[in-house]
């Protein structure tokens, strides 16, 4: 078993999600550090950073080739500056953390 991919916290939905994909391309993962989001704050924080591990060793290029084009592809991965104070986020935030505006305007 070999480690893919650690997300970002805030990535946790984006782990299941290629998870799912990853299942669907016959690749068999799990995502470990998953099922904690209530703890946060309990914990040490670098626990918290969902990882998303390739059961089957032989096939971790191939994982690894069709993430990276997913997360190319993923429109939500790109930073973006929110356009009421001009702070950069980072393109998991729906909302400016700064002022509350939202990236749909
Ligand atoms: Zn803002």
């Amino acid at each position: 078993m070999k480690k893919l991919h650690t997300f970002n916290p805030w990535q946790r939905p984006q782990a299941g999600m290629f998870r799912e994909l990853l299942a669907g391309e016959g690749i068999s993962c799990l995502v470990r550090n998953e099922q904690i989001v209530g703890a946060m704050g309990e914990i040490p924080f670098l626990e918290c950073y969902p990882e998303l591990w390739v059961v089957d060793d032989d096939v971790l290029p191939r994982a690894r080739m069709l993430l990276e084009k997913w997360l190319k592809e993923d429109p939500s991965a790109e930073p973006w500056t929110c356009p009421a104070c001009g702070e950069v986020l980072e393109g998991q935030f729906g909302a400016c953390w700064k002022c509350g505006q939202r990236i749909d305007g």
